[in-house]
């Protein structure tokens, strides 16, 4: 089967040339393929999203052969995490044992700038810098996308073999190539923290209590970013009290050597915000095109999942269209696309219940401090979770054991501790009844695999 009638010189057409878009670019590249990218702002972008890249995203990034896209930018080594719970807190180190990379924070423009550069020097990419309008479908197939160059008042148009909608978060696009049920589950604030010390040089932060919660990690030698987050479908309201409020209500919690950065930062008042989506990967069947990144899929950032669950992706996406010998067949790209939606998740699943499961579990007073001390017993309790986190270990049997052993070993303790059988038999069954509540919407909405059937039954068992 031929393609539709447009001259077609173009292998690969990627919209976006963001995290995946311009990593997408770059190693399909080294494969020989003519690409073109169409991007609408080259220019260095200063945001709070994207800054820290877990293990499992370096290890990828290394597969691919561009480890390089972290030198150069003041990246900071990330070796574990400092759980913070009230005055107590807890460390765990990333894997490390069979030479598994660290992790790293830099700001994410200084990170994509470097792989534009890489991306802009390649003979067989050009980039264009101008904003897509649509895309241009014939007979049922997508062909090419029609955009508008900065400044420009005319349309142009580009006709590809395959077409790649990777648009972010805030995606045009992703309704002409799946069904989107896209929930905010909030807004995360960001603010820089300047030089000041945390309790963990290296170290990202989770900082929990009776608040919500904040996440802090390294993203130059001399700032720290932190992240605030604020629950509900709209974004926080920045009126005159707002700086009075964080104080009040953000202050005591921060780590005490970073207090006087947190009230600098505070009084600055150079406030971000970002929504947090979670958007469950839900694509459609679209000859010509492929959806990829944020657009496609997307999970609560508390663990810095995102980049690392992009870089899997693309990675399974270049090797499937490695495999097609004809550009121009239609039919060779849908088999390598199809196969790309059936078997991503293999690779982002954990990181996507693990991020949405956590945001679950740091609202709930009773399944945070389960949390904290379950991952305070060490050893497996601490190391195989945050393996899962790192994006190093994608056992999803694993995680569920830990999930619920989490809930059970909370339940336990509260017994020992309890003095009223009646209160003992009530909390036993809230606990591990909130926990499954929270993780069997996240299961199902990852694509089944065998497995996946026995997990649900065992959890409906539970509760
Ligand atoms: C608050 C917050 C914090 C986060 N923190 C982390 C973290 O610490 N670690 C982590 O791994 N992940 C994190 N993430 C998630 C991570 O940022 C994303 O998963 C990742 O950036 C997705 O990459 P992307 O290429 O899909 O989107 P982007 O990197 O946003 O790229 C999309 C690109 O498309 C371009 N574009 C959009 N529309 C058009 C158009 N019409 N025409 C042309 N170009 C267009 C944009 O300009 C942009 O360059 C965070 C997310 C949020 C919301």
């Amino acid at each position: 089967m031929s393609n539709t009638g447009v001259n077609k010189e173009v292998d690969v057409l990627i919209v976006g040339a963001g995290i995946a878009g311009a990593t997408l670019a770059a190693n399909l590249a080294k494969m020989g393929k003519n690409i073109v990218v169409v991007e609408r702002d080259l220019s260095e972008r200063d945001v709070i999203i994207g800054e820290l890249l877990q293990p499992g995203g370096v290890q990828k990034l290394d597969e691919m052969g561009f480890s390089s896209f972290i030198d150069h930018i003041d990246a900071q080594p990330v070796y574990g995490y400092d759980i913070i719970f009230e005055e107590q807190d807890y460390v765990i180190p990333y894997p490390n044992k069979n030479g598994e990379p660290s992790g790293y924070g830099f700001r994410n423009g200084a990170f994509l700038q470097n792989i534009r550069k890489h991306i802009l020097s390649q003979q067989n990419i050009r980039v264009i810098e101008g904003t897509v309008t649509h895309l241009i479908e014939e007979n049922n197939t997508i062909v090419g996308v029609s955009y508008k160059r900065k400044l420009a008042t005319d349309e142009e148009s580009v006709y590809a073999h395959l077409t790649v909608v990777t648009d972010g978060p805030l995606s045009e696009f992703r309704e002409k190539l799946s069904k989107p049920v896209n929930k905010v589950n909030g807004y995360f604030l960001g603010l820089l923290l300047k030089n000041c010390d945390l309790p963990f040089p290296n170290h990202g932060h989770l900082v929990m209590g009776d608040h919500p919660p904040m996440v802090i990690y390294p993203v130059t030698s001399s700032a720290w970013r932190v992240l605030i987050d604020f629950k509900g479908e709209k974004p926080p309201r920045m009126g005159r009290d707002f700086k009075k409020f964080l104080l009040e209500e953000f202050e005591s919690a921060i780590p005490q050597s970073a207090r006087t950065a947190f009230v600098a930062a505070v009084e600055e008042g150079k406030f971000k915000t970002f929504p947090n989506h979670r958007l469950p990967a839900s694509p459609i069947k679209k000859a010509g095109a492929v959806l990829l990144g944020d657009a496609l899929n997307m999970r609560h950032p508390l663990t810095g999942g995102g980049m690392t669950a992009a870089f899997n992706d693309v990675l399974r996406l270049s090797n499937n269209l490695e495999k097609v010998k004809d550009f121009s067949n239609n039919g060779q790209i849908g088999k390598a696309i199809q196969k790309f939606y059936e078997t991503r998740h293999l690779g982002t699943q954990t990181t996507n219940i693990l991020a949405d499961g956590l945001y679950g579990v740091v609202y709930n007073p009773d399944l945070r401090k389960a949390f904290f001390e379950y991952v305070s017993r060490g050893d497996k309790y601490a190391e195989e979770t945050c393996s899962i986190l790192a994006g190093l270990n994608k056992d999803k049997k694993l995680l569920l054991n830990h999930f619920i052993g989490m809930a059970r070993y909370g339940t336990q303790l509260r017994i020992t501790n309890s003095e009223k059988s009646k209160e003992k038999v009530t909390q036993s069954l809230t606990m591990v009844k909130d926990a499954v509540g929270i993780i069997t919407p996240l299961l199902l909405s990852e694509k089944p695999d065998p497995g996946n059937k026995l997990m649900l039954e065992a959890l409906n068992r539970m509760i």
